[in-house]
C-alpha cells in the first residue's frame, strides 16, 4: 500500500458502530477523499445495547438503534456497502477483497470488525430454540421466543447473561441462570460487585445456580419435526448428571474478536491475554496504513501504561475520532478510560477505570451496598484504578479524576458519602 501522509481513498471494514462512527469522525473533520464502508450485515450500523434491554423488551423502537439515518451515509458522499464480506487485504496492491470477489481501492484501511459471539461447544448446541445475541434478527428471534412465556435457561453469568435474563424475567418467563463460576460478573466486577448482581437478580425471580457447568443441550422428549428434521430443545444437561427444563436456551459466553483477516495479512495480534489486534495510542497496527477500532483493538494506553482491549460501547463510540484524526496526520492519541453501563430491572450502573494485570489490593464501598446505592472502588496500594456506580449517578467524571490523579486516598474518607469527592484528591 502506497504511503501517503493523508489517504485518497479510505476503505472502513466492518459497518458496527465503530465503523459508523470513523466514516463520521472523518467526514466531521473535512475528509473529502473517497470513503468505502463495508458491513457483512444487511442493515446499516446500528448499536447493540438495545437488543439485550429495550428493543428485546420492546419498549425501544428499531429505529433507535440505528447510528445513522437511512439518508445520511449517501449524504455524506460515503460508499456503504451492506450485505458485503471482506475476504482480504492484499497490502501491496493496497486493495481489499470481498465474498464476491470485488476488489476496493484502499490507501489506508481501518478495521472494526467487531466480536463474534463464543459457541457453547457441547452436544445439543444447534438444537432449535437455542440463542446466541449479537445482531438485530438475533434479538428479533429472541424476543419472539420470549412471547409464549417460555422457561428460559440462560447459559454465562456475563453481562448479555444477566441483561437477558432480566429481560426474560421482565417478559414473565420462569428464568434459570447457569454460572460455571462461583458467581456472575467475578471477573468484571469482582465478590462485592458479583453479590450484588446475584443479590439482584434472586429477588427478582431468577434460579441461579452456580458452579455448574454445561455438557449437552437436550431435546424436547416429544421430538417434535420442524420441517427440516432439526429439533427443539427440551433440557440443558449438567455435568454431574442434573438437567433444567427449559423451552428456549440462551447462550452467552464470551464474545471473540474478529482477527481473521489481520491475521492472514500480516498485521500483529496482540498476546492471548488481551485478544485483538495490536495498535499504538494512535490506533495504528504494525502496518501504517491500516488502523483498528472497536472491540478488535488492544491499543497502548497512555495513562494506563499497558496495552488495553475493551468490549464496550463506550470505545467503539468513541476510538473512531482518534482513528480519524491519525488518518489526517494529527496526533491525538487515545487516552480516554475503559466505560461501561448495563441496565438490568430497574437498577443503572456504570464502570469506569482499568484494574489491569497487576490486580487490586482493597475494595472501598462508598454508599450502601446492601441497598445496592453505592459506588465500589478497587485500588492498589492506596491509589484508585476502577470504580463502579450502582444506582448512584455523576459520579464518573470524579471516579475519573481519582484514577487519573494517581494520588493515593484515604480509604476511610472515600468510604464516607458525606466527604465530597473534589476534597478527596490534591
Ligand atoms: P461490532 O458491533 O461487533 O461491529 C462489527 C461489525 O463488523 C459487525 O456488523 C460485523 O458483522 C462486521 N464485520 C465483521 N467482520 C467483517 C468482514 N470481514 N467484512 C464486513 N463486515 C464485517 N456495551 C456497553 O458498554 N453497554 C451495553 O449495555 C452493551 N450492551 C450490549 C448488548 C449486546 C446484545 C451486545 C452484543 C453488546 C453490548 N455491548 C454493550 C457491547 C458493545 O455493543 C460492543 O462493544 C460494540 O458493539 C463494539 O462495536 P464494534 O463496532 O467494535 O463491533
Ligand atoms: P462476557 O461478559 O465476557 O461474559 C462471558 C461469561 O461466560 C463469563 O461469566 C464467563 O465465565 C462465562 N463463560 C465462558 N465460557 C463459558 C462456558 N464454556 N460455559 C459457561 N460459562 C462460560 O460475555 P457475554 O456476556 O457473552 O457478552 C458478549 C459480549 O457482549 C462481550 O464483549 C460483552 O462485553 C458485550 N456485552 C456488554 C454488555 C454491557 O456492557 N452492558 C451487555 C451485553 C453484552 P468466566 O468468568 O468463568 O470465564
Amino acid at each position: 500500500m502506497p504511503a501517503r501522509t493523508v489517504p485518497q481513498h479510505v476503505v472502513v471494514v466492518g459497518a458496527g458502530l465503530a465503523g459508523a462512527k470513523t466514516v463520521e469522525h472523518l467526514r466531521a473533520r473535512g475528509f473529502d477523499g473517497r470513503l468505502t464502508l463495508l458491513g457483512d450485515e444487511a442493515e446499516r450500523p446500528y448499536e447493540r445495547p438495545p437488543l439485550s434491554k429495550g428493543y428485546l423488551l420492546g419498549s425501544a423502537a428499531r429505529d433507535e438503534a440505528f447510528v445513522h439515518g437511512p439518508g445520511w451515509y449517501a449524504d455524506h458522499d460515503v460508499d456503504l456497502r451492506t450485505g458485503c464480506r471482506a475476504v482480504r487485504l492484499d497490502l501491496r496492491a493496497g486493495e481489499v477483497l470481498d465474498a464476491d470477489e470485488r476488489r476496493w481501492r484502499a490507501d489506508a484501511v481501518v478495521l472494526a470488525t467487531g466480536s463474534e459471539p463464543r459457541p457453547l461447544g457441547v452436544p445439543g448446541a444447534d438444537l432449535d430454540g437455542v440463542h446466541q445475541l449479537r445482531t438485530l434478527p438475533d434479538s428479533d428471534a429472541l424476543r419472539e421466543a420470549l412471547t409464549g412465556r417460555p422457561r428460559v435457561a440462560v447459559v454465562g453469568g456475563g453481562w448479555i447473561g444477566l441483561e437477558v435474563a432480566a429481560a426474560a424475567r421482565q417478559a414473565g418467563c420462569e428464568v434459570t441462570l447457569l454460572v460455571r463460576g462461583p458467581a456472575p460478573l467475578l471477573g468484571a466486577l469482582g465478590p462485592e460487585g458479583a453479590e450484588l448482581f446475584a443479590g439482584l437478580h434472586r429477588e427478582h425471580g431468577v434460579d441461579l445456580r452456580t458452579g455448574v457447568e454445561v455438557d449437552a443441550l437436550l431435546p424436547a422428549g416429544t421430538e417434535v419435526a420442524t420441517g427440516t428434521g432439526a429439533r427443539r430443545v427440551g433440557a440443558v444437561g449438567l455435568v454431574g448428571g442434573d438437567r433444567v427444563e427449559a423451552d428456549v436456551v440462551v447462550v452467552g459466553i464470551g464474545a471473540a474478536p474478529r482477527v481473521g483477516l489481520a491475521r492472514e495479512a500480516g498485521i500483529a495480534l496482540a498476546g492471548a491475554d488481551v485478544g485483538g489486534v495490536a495498535v499504538d495510542a494512535h490506533l495504528r497496527t504494525s502496518v501504517p496504513q491500516v488502523l483498528a477500532v472497536g472491540d478488535i483493538a488492544a491499543a497502548e494506553h497512555p495513562t494506563l501504561g499497558e496495552r488495553v482491549r475493551v468490549e464496550h460501547w463506550a470505545t467503539a463510540l468513541h476510538q473512531p475520532e482518534t482513528a480519524a484524526a491519525t488518518l489526517l496526520g494529527l496526533d491525538e492519541p487515545y487516552d480516554r478510560l475503559p466505560y461501561a453501563f448495563s441496565d438490568q430491572y430497574e437498577l443503572g450502573m456504570e464502570h469506569v477505570g482499568h484494574v489491569g494485570a497487576r490486580g487490586y489490593d482493597q475494595v472501598v464501598v462508598r454508599g450502601d451496598l446492601a441497598g445496592r446505592e453505592c459506588v465500589l472502588l478497587w485500588l492498589r496500594q492506596g491509589r484508585v484504578l476502577a470504580g463502579t456506580n450502582v444506582d448512584v449517578w455523576d459520579v464518573v467524571d470524579h471516579v475519573e479524576a481519582l484514577v487519573r490523579s494517581r494520588s493515593v486516598v484515604d480509604p476511610a474518607r472515600l468510604a464516607d458519602p458525606d466527604v465530597p469527592w473534589e476534597e478527596l484528591a490534591p
